[in-house]
């Protein structure tokens, strides 16, 4: 590795290192790859007479006289500096205040650079605190030019990260390695390190700028890719198990269901057995909107698992889910002669024990469970399958614990949230995919129906209509934190008026801060149509699978999320029945909100609410919500850069068969850049 330390950069003392701490800088070359947030021009210099109110210009000019006072009509008598400065055409008033300090640099007949906005006062133009630099300084990076924007923090200002990044510049461009192949460069035509970073930091004109920036979007996809290759050739060569398939097995599955598959699922089952009979581990993502159908195809890849002599866990964020995958699983596999075990936290300790010891003398073929799974006593005696459904409620570091509890199991991954394609080959790293793209038929459409306050008593005698017809109901009502006391409150407020609405009805509160037990019980009693009206949180909002639930009412939507929204509306597509999702708009629906509810009205496809959502949130925030992949992308956007991120995967894919082990002498440099990238 190049030693590209902070210290040998002049300027840079141990203060201003920890300043740069605070933004992630900690080497030269964290420096040099810290790019402007946008550009200001400030090329041009406009003659004084022609300054107009209220916009920003660039003016130079000498200084005809200075003078301090202090202004007792402000606060704690402020120190006022003023400067009157002419280039010729005018006279040009500037005024700094509490920067007294400006009497010993500022003198008259000085020449200087001032960037400021024009404002008038008492009938004539000035600046009030413009920034201003001495024209003797001819290497200026303030003014005269187009200047670059950086995110800071206290303890360091803009001129001051234009200077040290120049110096840093000057120190190292020379030294630095270029992180692409020259013949990668050649073939996309895209300058070299020492130019990019020249212009990104320093650009002569915005073309150079953009071009620069292209680079830097291109290096940062094909960088990303690299590893996706490199982790995707490092699992071919690790032993797994190659299960085998029996056709007939197949086929004693298939019948036990009361439905057959979609084409759709059929083409992602065909998928999953081809890779369980691979010699190295699956890694699988199957993506399916709400609804889709993912659980029966895992249950055909569970029962190949096991009728190989392997066990398989499903590992799911809700102890409801679990439950209800543990019932399904039941339903198809223990006939065909398989345990199906749960392991939740709630069982009682004597049973827990007992599953325990049933796995790991692996007397248990298939177990269901929440994060109880990943206790540490927990072991199996071989594990061949990890099935993790919706992935998105897990941390990265826990959907890898599972795996590691066998010998390089199969891996299938389970999402509703869903992504376009090459987006997700690029966010999900060296997983596979597979796409489940229709619901099971004679799915109704939704209604979406978006209400006023004042519409409430339409609503509610619309869901008593529904529940005479032998229907029920959900409504949701947001709490953030389940732990905020004062959140839960005013749901059992709307919950207590909400009984009172529906006096023939059974009516049941549920959210996250309920007893366990209690919380199963509801479910159980709702699942049985006993309870007619669920008032709950958006615990719901994961796997719950009521088919005779077809109403749901939420409430302050401005509260939700476009995916969350969508999560929830998936609730109420289970069945034959026609569903209803009202949504019941609130006076406090910002602008942002009012898309979102619009998006939800427009359309029920997952897809196009994911794209959506990427818009309306940005990369930043959707990608860190999904905790996978690549949080060190920051100027690219897989979303928007297509085209390069197409590019990148091309080339980062040949680079990877040809070498990899990156140890072609024309790849030491990418291998070396990977360090420094993997290390962000
Ligand atoms: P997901 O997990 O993808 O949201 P599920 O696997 O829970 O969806 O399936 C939703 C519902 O659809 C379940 O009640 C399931 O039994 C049913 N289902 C699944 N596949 C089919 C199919 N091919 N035809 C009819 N119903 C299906
Ligand atoms: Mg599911």
């Amino acid at each position: 590795m190049q030693d590209l330390s902070l210290r040998y950069i002049k300027g840079i003392g141990s203060k201003l290192a920890n300043t740069l701490a605070k933004l992630e800088i900690y080497s030269g070359k964290d420096l040099l790859y810290y790019f402007p947030l946008r550009y200001q021009d400030r090329r041009y210099i406009t003659p004084i007479k022609e300054i107009k109110e209220g916009v920003h210009f660039l003016v130079k000019g000498k200084v005809m006289a200075r003078n301090v006072r202090g202004v007792k009509r402000f606060l704690f008598g402020r120190k006022l500096f003023e400067a009157v400065v002419s280039d010729g055409s005018g006279f040009l008033n500037c005024v700094w205040f509490n920067q007294p300090y400006l009497r010993d640099y500022i003198n008259v007949g000085d020449e200087l650079f001032l960037y400021g906005k024009a404002t008038l006062f008492k009938g004539s133009i000035q600046f009030i605190s413009p920034e201003y630099e001495k024209f003797s300084s001819v290497d200026s990076f303030n003014f005269g030019r187009i200047v670059g924007f950086y995110r800071l923090v206290e303890g360091i200002t803009q001129r001051r990260m234009r200077k040290i990044i120049f110096e840093g510049l000057k120190k190292f461009s020379s030294q630095l390695l270029d992180p692409l192949p020259f013949y990668i460069r050649e073939e996309r035509k895209i300058p070299n390190i020492r130019e990019a970073l020249e212009n990104i930091h320093y650009p002569s004109t915005f073309q150079d700028a953009n071009l620069a920036r292209e680079r830097f979007i291109f290096e940062e996809l094909f960088f990303s890719q690299i590893m996706v290759y490199l982790r995707k050739a490092r699992r071919v060569l690790t032993k797994g198990i190659p299960f085998k398939v029996d056709k007939d097995f197949i086929e004693e599955i298939r019948r036990r269901f009361d439905f057959s598959l979609t084409s759709s699922q059929e083409e992602a089952l065909v998928q999953i057995l081809e890779d369980m009979k691979k010699p190295y581990p699956m890694h699988r993502l199957l993506q399916g909107d709400v609804g889709s159908g993912k659980t029966a195809v895992a249950i055909f890849a569970i029962g190949v698992c096991v009728h190989s002599g392997y066990q398989a866990a499903v590992m799911v964020p809700t102890e409801i889910l679990a439950f209800q995958h543990h019932q399904a699983l039941q339903s198809i596999l223990a006939p065909l002669g398989f345990r199906v075990d749960i392991l939740v936290s709630s069982l009682s300790k004597k049973m827990r024990e007992k599953i325990i010891t049933s796995l790991k003398e692996g007397k248990t073929e298939i177990v269901v469970g929440t994060h109880s799974l990943l206790d540490e006593n927990v072991e199996f005696k071989n594990l061949g399958l990890v099935v993790i459904d919706e992935q998105h409620k897990f941390g990265v570091a826990q959907r890898a614990l599972l795996p590691k509890k066998g010998k390089n199991p199969d891996c299938l991954i389970m999402s509703a949230t869903p992504i376009p394609r090459s987006l997700a080959l690029s966010i999900y790293g060296d997983l596979d995919l597979s796409l489940i793209k229709e619901l099971p038929p004679n799915r109704c459409q939704p209604q979406t129906i978006v209400v006023d306050q004042e519409n409430r008593e339409w609503v509610y005698s619309f869901i008593k209509d529904k529940l005479k017809e032998g229907r029920q109901a959900y409504i949701i009502y947001p709490v953030i934190e389940e732990s905020r006391l004062q959140d839960i409150h005013s749901l059992n407020q709307m919950y207590e008026r909400l009984k009172k609405v529906f006096t023939q009805f059974r009516v049941e509160v549920f959210h996250g801060q309920m007893s366990k037990k209690r919380r199963l019980e509801i479910a159980e009693d709702f699942r049985k149509n006993r309870i007619n009206i669920l008032v709950a949180t958006t615990v719901v909002e994961v796997g719950i699978n009521i088919e005779n639930a077809t109403v749901m009412v939420v409430e302050n939507p401005e509260r939700f999320g476009l995916s969350q929204l969508h999560q929830l509306r998936g609730r109420i597509r289970r069945s034959t029945y026609q569903p209803y999702f009202i949504v019941i708009g609130s006076e406090n629906m910002g602008e942002n909100a009012r898309k979102r509810i619009e998006v939800i009205k427009e359309t029920s496809d997952g897809f196009k609410i994911a794209e959506e959502d990427l818009k309306l949130r940005g990369p930043g925030d959707f990608f860190g919500h999904l905790q996978w992949g690549f949080p060190h992308l920051k100027v690219a956007n897989p979303l928007e850069d297509l085209d390069n991120l197409r590019w990148a995967r091309k080339l980062a894919y040949q680079v990877v068969k040809n070498d990899p082990h990156l140890r072609k002498p024309y790849h030491r440099c990418i291998k070396e850049h990977l360090d420094f990238w993997i290390g962000k």
